[in-house]
């Protein structure tokens, strides 16, 4: 980050940051409205990953507002993680979970006051043994004390870990509310906190196998906000782009390449020239449901294409390239619906 000597490596440290560039715009603004962002960019997410579109930022924001909410309430997310995940399931006390065998319980009886105690001893273990843990490494965590939910997402989708973190957005709620009437300290809140970070977590280690998501947020937040370019951000109360508004710019790349389409396959042209045609048209009108027919179209016309080209010769074979690159720009367009 432009500003730092020292860059955040610890779950702790990014929370500070995101204090430090959101804090002062969040003070007037309540849980009720962090949590609404906070539901739309996980229900984004959730829609993000079936459809194969890039969800880094999804993702981020997803995080992000998270660490919003935890700033607010002045919770560390760190703590609160450790504290519930202190590298056994905080249910059958275990690792890997065996919960699926036991019912949510230990294998064999054991005292309520034993099983604080042992989660508290675990807990000290974990924090003596990575003082300084990173986002990757809570990652890793999560999904090695989990294994079975990364079979579940190989076999069935990720549908079940997006029910999940729907119901555990939902326990968020409900202990904020508590909280608020007195009921309930704010002990729950980081509890449930702790369990969406978990959940996200491990959607990103298996979504995204390999690649740092502590890099990832660096990058993401490098400059400064990246609506409002300001540090701290300047951004007025719902101001955001809206994510599902058509970006003219993505549209334009993708016009480009079905360009260089036409030209690699003259043959098609008529077929080609009224897709650039449409796009143009999107492009100047700026309305996202008319981009979103002009694109759909445009990927019928590529199916098409895709369909008919001729034995695997040279020129056969640039096409296909072709139109995989413009495959790939499409993949990346979030506002796609
Ligand atoms: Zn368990
Ligand atoms: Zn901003």
């Amino acid at each position: 980050m432009k500003n730092l000597k020292h860059k955040p490596e610890t779950v702790s440290e990014l929370q500070l940051y995101l204090n430090e560039l959101y804090g002062e715009v969040n003070k007037s603004r309540n849980v009720e409205y962090m949590f609404s962002y906070l539901f739309r960019n996980a229900s984004y997410l959730a829609r993000s990953i079936p459809r194969g579109q890039n969800c880094v930022q999804n993702f981020i924001k997803t995080f992000s507002w998270l660490f919003a909410i935890a700033n607010k309430l002045e919770i560390d997310l760190e703590d609160a993680y450790l504290r519930k995940y202190p590298g056994v399931c905080p249910y059958c006390i275990t690792k890997p979970c065996i919960c699926s065998k036991t019912n949510k319980k230990p294998i064999s009886y054991i005292k309520e006051w034993k099983i604080q105690e042992e989660l508290g001893h675990k807990y000290n273990v974990a924090k003596s043994a990575n003082p300084s843990p990173s986002m990757d490494s809570f990652v890793e965590k999560t999904n090695d004390l989990y294994p079975a939910n990364i079979h579940i997402w190989k076999a069935a989708g990720p549908a079940f870990h997006f029910f999940r973190l729907l119901e555990e957005l939902g326990e968020v709620h409900e202990a904020y509310t508590s909280f608020c009437r007195g009921a309930k300290d704010k002990h729950e809140i980081e509890n449930e906190l702790a369990d969406c970070f978990a959940w996200t977590l491990s959607s990103w280690g298996i979504h995204y196998l390999g690649e740092s998501l502590q890099d990832s947020f660096i990058t993401y937040y490098y400059n400064s906000c990246p609506v409002c370019s300001s540090i701290p951000c300047k951004c007025e109360a719902y101001s955001d782009r809206g994510e599902m508004l058509v970006k003219i710019e993505e549209l334009r790349l993708y016009r480009e390449k079905i360009k260089e389409l036409l030209e690699a396959a003259p043959d098609h042209s008529e077929l080609l020239q009224s897709v650039i045609e449409d796009l143009q048209f999107a492009e100047s009108d700026g309305k996202t449901a008319v981009a979103i027919t002009a694109v759909k179209q445009s990927e019928s016309a590529l199916e098409k294409l895709s369909s008919q080209l001729g034995q695997v010769d040279n020129s056969a074979k640039s096409v296909a390239s072709i139109i995989a690159s413009a495959k790939a720009i499409l993949g990346t367009f979030n506002w796609l619906s």
